[in-house]
């Protein structure tokens, strides 16, 4: 197929004919905005034409360090040097040490590495499963999740994705999920059941809207979940890493799971997941039973290894929490002055502020006057505005990043 003729690429920017070219050759699935992003630097990034943006999406909550992090480029600059590749038939260091060090960060005694979020969510849930086959009788096999939750699109992970619009035309869907509505304390007490075998949820639902588990609900499913002899699983591809405050959000509840999937700013903008669990569990998948060629890749766990490091510290987190706090004082005003916002919510730098029933279904049309505007922004459905900020986003950068948000949204409802 002939994507580009000769004529119409003379009188094209290179920015229209990329997006033309990309609209032509890409499966459907995406609807890019109509800039092509070039470079980044820190919390700013630039499309090809030379216009500057605030990123308060990281890439949906993925680049938690900004673009171009010294100590990130350096180690994968170093390891690019050293060694890219492997598959598992060998040991490599970076991701030995990787999981050392994520072993010693959480309540984890064993990790699995994979290369997204799905894909941890997927691991997670054969291996629920697998334990379960064996130790429990062949009818507990359910898994339970929430109203609202979002875990990949991988047939499994979409499945346990409790949103229909997510499921249309897949079907036949794989069989045992259970649907709950979230922070619902009798329901799922009513749902759970001996056929239970895992509950899954996000502390803090991101694509579902940025709503926290209700306090106390975490501690109630694990309560469940051991009456029941059921595993719990916490999804921190999103709410993980920092991005609350904490290294992961469950640990404002003080719960522990029995396994926790981690993606996204695990690798800061290198593709990397983790499935995390406990002895006792991930002694079920044995030898043979998972898989990943790409999993525990040199290079993306050499870069792994910094962003951990680098998020773990005290004043990387203390700047989540002060950061967050400007950010949301700040929306309150915004909202103030043009009435679009119906809550403010999230913890840390994962924010969202849900529109009024006015503005109903125009997230998306907010988020592209932002762009407009000099300000990436995210949203979560048609009527949540989403901010995931870099998380260790500068005074300078935020206050410009608000400003724009500000009068973009002035003018918006103007
Ligand atoms: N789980 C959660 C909570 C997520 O937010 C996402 C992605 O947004 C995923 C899983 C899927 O991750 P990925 O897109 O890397 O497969």
């Amino acid at each position: 197929m002939t994507v580009e003729s000769a004529p119409a690429r003379q009188q094209s920017s290179p920015t229209e004919v990329l997006v033309r070219t990309g609209h032509q050759c890409y499966v459907p699935n995406y609807k890019p905005r109509e800039i092509v992003l070039d470079r980044g630097e820190g919390s700013r990034v630039w499309d090809l034409d030379g216009n500057e943006y605030i990123d308060l999406g990281t890439g949906i909550s993925v680049n938690s360090l900004g673009h171009r992090h010294p100590s990130l480029l350096a180690a994968l600059a170093a390891q690019s040097e050293r060694l890219w590749h492997t598959s598992n038939i060998y040991f490599t260091e970076p991701p030995v040490l990787l999981a050392q060090e994520l072993v010693a960060a959480t309540f984890a005694d064993r990790v699995f590495f994979c290369n997204s979020g799905g894909e941890a969510n997927e691991a997670a849930i054969k291996l629920v499963r697998k334990y379960s086959s064996l130790s429990h009788p062949p009818d507990k096999r359910e898994i339970i999740s929430f109203e609202g939750s979002f875990h990949g699109r991988t047939l499994a992970a979409v499945t346990a994705t409790a949103q229909p619009k997510y499921h249309e035309g897949f079907e036949p869907l794989p069989a045992g999920f259970r649907y709950c509505p979230f922070n619902d304390f009798d329901a799922i007490e009513q749902l759970i059941s001996a056929q239970t075998c895992a509950v899954l949820v996000e502390p803090v639902q991101g694509e579902g809207g940025i709503t926290s588990a209700a306090p106390g609900f975490l501690a109630h499913l694990r309560s469940l979940c051991d009456r029941h002899q059921a595993l719990l699983v916490f999804d921190e591809v999103q709410s993980g890493m920092g991005r609350t405050g904490r290294l992961f959000a469950h640990e404002w509840d003080d719960v522990t799971p029995d396994v926790m999937t981690v993606a996204k700013a695990l690798g800061c903008g290198i593709p990397i997941g983790a499935m995390l669990a406990r002895e006792e569990v991930a002694a079920a998948l044995t030898l043979g039973t998972h898989g990943s060629t790409f999993g525990g890749n040199p290079l993306a766990c050499a870069v792994a290894r910094v962003a951990l490091r680098e998020i773990r510290t005290p004043a990387l987190l203390a700047n989540v929490h002060a950061q967050g706090e400007v950010f949301r004082q700040r929306l309150h005003r915004i909202g103030e002055r043009t009435g679009l916002f119906r809550e403010i919510r999230g913890r840390g730098l994962m924010i969202g502020a849900e529109l009024v029933d006015n503005f109903a279904g125009k997230a998306g049309e907010i988020m592209e006057q932002c762009r407009r505007h000099g300000v990436l922004i995210l949203q979560a459905g048609p009527d949540v505005l989403r901010f995931l900020p870099p998380l260790n986003i500068n005074d300078a950068d935020l206050a410009l990043g608000l400003e724009r948000l500000e009068s973009a949204l002035v003018d918006y409802t103007a």
